[in-house]
């Protein structure tokens, strides 16, 4: 394997700018790993590409983008080649999840037969019109490259078929931006990949600190739940990024805010006695109690079932027991709708009155029916949610009020 161009190992340092005192050493080498896949992807410098894929009887996109290492052993015979794919397979989701534009759907397929040195890339072969990207027609794409045959042309054809299925990305990403520079490349992906390391990290902690407020481990499967299903209840971003900012614990607390500056107090705003801690705030608060008690109260009436006081049923919409589907998907409306109204006068001294949340119910009601609407005329159509007792406990309190 050719010998890459190593960057000043000291520049990851940073000390002065509140950097890490060491170098994590596995990102290093991760980083340093993908810088090779880097002249993969580019498929410009052509010397080392010859000498570094000698005996692959595909080319290089075949095995970054189409997974042709599984079919074909010979990639994975060199023990180099075989670790830096490994470490691109285990980042490349998280940089794409539509096909990259560099890729080249031709050197993919022929590369070792042909010995070309310019391999036309998807962002040359492709044109988009109104909306739709297309092929370009057959002449634009021999005026690209000559020795372009109709065969090739066909195998373009039969690529960009299933390629477009997963669409084509069109951002101007971390890894474009990569193969764009000369500069710090090392430097700028080793940081990237920190960045995302600490993000697990950080995602792991608030999941530790749920399960130790609710004293039981919410299991993966529970959380996965809500992603895959209940968070696509509605269209609405409000009950999204509500439980977003629940899941990863946003709310600026007195506690927090206390840390930072020395002469607040951190005692909770709503009973101002304790100390106000996330779970506090939001649960164990005399006042959020309250609150609490009263939804609850609400909810079983207007679902005709039995719910136990569980912070993480009115938190984080996650229940053991088993539910009907409609009234799954009701009870996580509405207890995102009641968080919704407490976050909305999280600072003050009270507790959100009734009225707020039935408003906000209406609206949520509103906008599930649109979601159902919007999902039809797509031709998509969802199940469509069942408003009945909810509507019967709403006109209830209309005229209870008059
Ligand atoms: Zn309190």
């Amino acid at each position: 394997m050719a010998k890459k161009e190593t960057e000043n190992k000291a520049e990851i340092y940073d000390p002065g700018k509140g950097g890490l005192a060491t170098p994590d050493l596995k990102l290093y080498f991760e980083a340093s790993a993908l810088m090779w896949v880097r002249d993969w992807t580019k498929l410009k410098n052509n010397k080392l590409l010859n000498l570094e894929g000698i005996n692959l009887r595909l080319g290089w996109h075949a095995y970054l983008w189409y997974g042709k290492s599984k079919i074909e052993k010979e990639f994975n015979n060199h023990f180099i080649r075989s670790a830096i794919l490994k470490i691109w397979e285990k980042y490349k989701k998280k940089l794409y999840d539509k096909t990259p534009l560099w890729v080249s759907p031709l050197e993919a397929s022929q590369r070792r037969l042909l010995g070309w040195h310019n391999w036309p890339n998807y962002k040359e072969l492709l044109v988009k019109q109104n909306g739709e990207w297309e092929m370009r027609p057959q002449q634009e794409l021999r005026e690209i490259n000559k020795k372009i045959s109709w065969y090739q042309v066909w195998q373009v054809k039969e690529h960009f078929k299933t390629d477009k299925q997963v669409g084509f990305e069109e951002q101007n990403t971390f890894w474009e931006k990569i193969t764009q520079t000369d500069r710090k490349i090392i430097t700028k992906i080793y940081k990237k990949l920190v960045e995302w390391e600490t993000e697990k990290e950080e995602e792991k902690s608030h999941m530790t600190r749920w399960n130790e407020n609710i004293g039981r481990k919410i299991r993966k499967e529970e959380w996965e739940g809500i992603w895959r299903e209940k968070l696509k209840y509605s269209y609405a971003t409000d009950l999204k990024e509500n439980w977003i900012k629940m899941a990863y614990r946003w709310h600026m607390t007195p506690q927090k805010l206390g840390k930072c500056y020395k002469n607040l107090k951190k005692n909770c705003w709503k009973c101002e006695k304790v100390e106000g801690t996330y779970y506090h705030m939001w649960w164990g608060c005399e006042k959020a109690k309250i609150y609490w008690k009263k939804i609850r109260g609400d909810i079983e009436k207007i679902l005709e079932i039995k719910l136990p006081m569980k912070p993480e049923i009115w938190l984080l919409g996650i229940t053991e027991q088993k539910l009907e589907k409609n009234k799954d998907k009701l009870l996580f409306l509405l207890t995102t709708a009641a968080r919704i109204c407490y976050a909305r006068i999280w600072k003050n001294p009270e507790i959100p009155k009734e009225e707020e949340w039935l408003k906000k119910i209406q609206d949520i009601k509103n906008m599930d029916r649109l979601t159902f609407l919007l999902s039809k005329s797509k031709g998509n159509p969802i199940k469509e949610t069942n408003w009945d007792n909810v509507t019967k406990y709403l006109e209830g309190k209309i005229k209870q009020s008059k």
